[in-house]
């Protein structure tokens, strides 16, 4: 098989070996039930808390206040709910870029009468405090943004958000699933009654999320069961996945240094040396407040699906910030919001990097793109087109003498 490169790290990462081991012995010889009285429940239940307290030393808050989910849109969906629920107040903030677990959850919401306000966000993709003042109202339950884009990278200003909603007696909720191991998070110095996380995006595997509960604040469950997890979330602990987890926690902490100088700095030269290399290229979002790893670029006059197809052709993954399928496309509500132009907006590509990538890795990319980007846009190529034509068993690299990984 031909070597991956993968430079989609925002969508899903690789399972850390270290994290792989620590999980196994719960899925062979301790399979007890972390709730039974017996010898081999209690290991388990041992293993439950232990991955507590390593993901509370990731986030710098108490191990109890973190709940173990199925996923952050589980997370997600529960610190709305739950604020409703314990508010009474039908009234919710949100930004008009949130990933689907919080903006399909809004739509929702609106559909059931409650009201919701979606803040805008500026070209960078930025959003201020004061937007948020703004935004407050007299039955507002929860003000929910996130701390990171996932298709941009742009950060939000928690921190001041948090303090404002403090101030006001509004509930915060952040959900950081892009931050978490990319960017510094101690949650004791910051004002976020909740904040949600998924393990997947930080080398643990899928299906296994949390939710930070700040302590004192009154929470109901949105899973309602059994009494595990103190009785904020029921269902059998998924305990393997909750000690993957609490590993990836551990490594997370460790690697902090690394995302933010050796990630960063291969994130910076792969963009630098596109938009120096391939003409009418573009940034989408502002470039300095950011998450490390991420870089969204809009090739102008090509379909971002297209270059995709083409990349794949070398084993190279990437995300399209827009689908286009059905031969029409579909503009990310993200590019949308921030009033990237059509062009650039069905030319976008996010590449998303993390400390499994290599120089070499971007090198390699960074050496087949120009050429690339110019064979289709000299063909005008659709994603539709180049699809059938790889059906029909064409080799549409034809003419691209490119060297291999
Ligand atoms: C991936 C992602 C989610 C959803 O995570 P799941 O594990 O699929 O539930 C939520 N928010 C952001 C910002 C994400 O990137």
């Amino acid at each position: 098989m031909k070597k991956i490169v993968y430079f989609d790290n925002n969508a899903t990462t690789q399972v850390s070996p270290s994290v792989f081991e620590a999980m196994v012995p719960y899925l062979t010889e301790h399979y007890g039930n972390a709730s039974s009285a017996y010898r081999i429940g209690r290991r388990t239940r041992e293993a439950v808390e232990q991955a507590r307290a390593q993901v509370a030393a990731l986030l710098g808050c108490e191990p109890r206040e973190i709940v173990f989910t199925g996923c952050a849109t589980e997370s997600n969906n529960t610190a709305i709910h739950s604020a409703l629920q314990t508010t009474g107040h039908r009234h919710v903030v949100v930004s008009a870029v949130e990933h689907s677990a919080i903006k399909n959850h809004a739509e929702y919401l609106e559909r059931l009468g409650y009201g919701v306000t979606y803040l805008p966000v500026a070209a960078d993709g930025t959003l201020t405090v004061k937007q948020v003042e703004e935004a407050l109202r007299d039955d507002t339950a929860i003000v929910s943004v996130m701390w990171a884009n996932n298709e941009t990278g742009v950060t939000f200003p928690v921190a001041e958000i948090g303090e404002l909603c403090r101030s006001r007696g509004v509930l915060f909720h952040t959900d950081a699933v892009q931050v978490v191991g990319k960017l510094p998070i101690n949650l004791a110095e910051l004002k976020i009654d909740f904040l949600s996380l998924a393990g997947h995006k930080f080398h643990a595997p899928k299906g296994v999320g949390a939710l930070y509960v700040r302590r004192r604040v009154k929470f109901v469950p949105y899973v309602i069961g059994g009494h595990q997890e103190k009785g904020k979330r029921g269902g059998t602990e998924n305990v393997s996945h909750i000690v993957g987890l609490g590993q990836a926690a551990v490594e997370a902490q460790k690697h902090l240094a690394e995302e933010t100088t050796r990630v960063r700095a291969l994130r910076d030269k792969f963009e630098n040396t596109v938009l120096a290399s391939v003409p009418d290229t573009f940034v989408n979002g502002n470039r300095e407040q950011r998450t490390p790893n991420t870089s969204s670029l809009a090739f102008s006059g090509i379909e971002a699906e297209a270059l995709l197809i083409m990349l794949d052709q070398y084993g190279v993954c990437a995300s399209a910030g827009s689908a286009c399928t059905t031969g029409s496309v579909e503009i990310s509500h993200v590019l949308q919001a921030m009033g990237v132009p059509k062009e650039r907006a069905v030319g976008t590509l996010r590449f998303s990097f993390s400390a499994y990538n290599t120089e070499a890795e971007v090198d390699y990319v960074l050496g087949i793109l120009p050429a690339i980007v110019a064979k289709l846009r000299a063909e005008s190529a659709s994603a539709v087109k180049l699809k059938e034509r790889l059906d029909a068993g064409e080799n549409i690299t034809e003419g691209l003498s490119l060297a291999s990984v």
